[in-house]
């Protein structure tokens, strides 16, 4: 991973072979990011990804080991018990450019990893919510 900072963005390349959710936690720790808006493109070899049923309140995953292109990825980065807290979700094509997607848990890159965190002038925290079982934003 390589970064360089501009204004009140950080633009970031994730390397060959590297994870996306472990490289930007490390960013966000050594740049003590707290809150920041992302987003990337990029191409992934393996990917773990997840949907979230509110009635069950029990994750459906599905991981794909074959080349996809993140055609989208969004997110954010907030706090939770004082670590950063991120919440990414992607859109991935398959070969047949066919699209899969959803909450993101891992995404090994194959090629390269393309992506802009906004930094946001504030602070939001993270609230468990019995209702959906989620931790939802939390305005402090
Ligand atoms: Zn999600």
């Amino acid at each position: 991973m390589e970064y360089r900072q501009f204004g009140d963005t950080f633009l970031v390349r994730i390397d060959r072979g590297e994870e996306i959710v472990a490289s930007l936690t490390a960013l966000c720790e050594k740049e003590k990011i707290i809150l920041a808006q992302v987003d990337a493109l990029g191409a992934v070899d393996h990917a773990v990804v997840c949907l979230y049923d509110v009635a069950s309140k029990t994750f459906f995953r599905k991981e794909f080991n074959e080349p996809m292109e993140i055609s989208s990825l969004c997110g954010t980065v907030t706090q939770k018990d004082g670590k950063p807290y991120l919440h990414l979700h992607a859109t991935l094509c398959d070969t047949g450019l066919i699209a899969h997607g959803g909450h993101v848990n891992e995404l090994r890159v194959s090629a390269t990893c393309e992506m802009a965190v906004r930094l946001i002038a504030g602070e939001v925290g993270r609230a468990h919510d019995d209702a959906t079982g989620l931790n939802l934003f939390r305005f402090s």
